[in-house]
């Protein structure tokens, strides 16, 4: 078969412990699936192992690429890096498509994972009370799920009516900032 020519030869395709080679790995996660044979692409799709190094391997990719482009001296042949990086993005793209769903899918926990703080960053901004709030209707959430079969149910319902009830009340004070006298007032009688 001529196309044989252009893959790789199954030694360097497969590890003596039947798992596909980095050589692959590398091959896939920069675009250049063509030259894998197809039984080593077919133990990718197949294989958890090594669909999680895939996914280790498109990231390094990705950063190594990153760093090359960062480190690359612009005075040292700039036309030439800025040609590899655009040419970079669209053989990432057309790659995707032959990885498998499962090592896509680890490299996007992955960069879930790296937004987090920023994400945490968000949500730290948002007013107290309506995080103090939300994780009181948590708490009660998760009690009610644990005691719902317990005699103290209805002991633990009036609590939790009268949490919600103060965490009302506090709103409606918040958002009246000059009537917390009429609110002392009307609680008093
Ligand atoms: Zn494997």
């Amino acid at each position: 078969m001529m196309d044989d020519l252009d893959k790789l030869p199954p030694d360097l395709a497969f590890q003596h412990d039947g798992h596909v080679t980095d050589v692959v790995l590398s091959s896939v996660a920069d675009g250049e699936a063509g030259i894998v044979p197809a039984d080593a692409l077919s133990h990718l799709d197949g294989c958890d192992h090594c669909a999680e190094r895939l996914g280790a391997e498109a990231l390094l990719s990705v950063h190594a690429g990153e760093l090359l482009a960062e480190l690359a001296e612009p005075s040292f042949a700039p036309v030439r890096v800025a040609e590899k990086a655009a040419a970079k993005a669209p053989a990432s793209v057309r790659g995707l498509a032959t990885l498998p769903k499962r090592a896509v899918l680890g490299a996007l926990l992955l960069a879930a994972l790296g937004a987090l703080p920023a994400i945490l960053d968000q949500i730290a901004h948002v007013p107290t009370l309506v995080g103090t709030i939300g994780h009181a209707m948590l708490m009660l959430g998760r009690s009610a799920a644990v005691v719902s079969k317990s005699e103290m149910f209805p002991a633990l319902a009036f609590a939790a009516s009268a949490v919600l009830m103060i965490s009302g009340l506090v709103v409606s004070r918040v958002s009246r900032p000059g009537s917390s006298n009429d609110f002392a007032q009307e609680g008093g009688v």
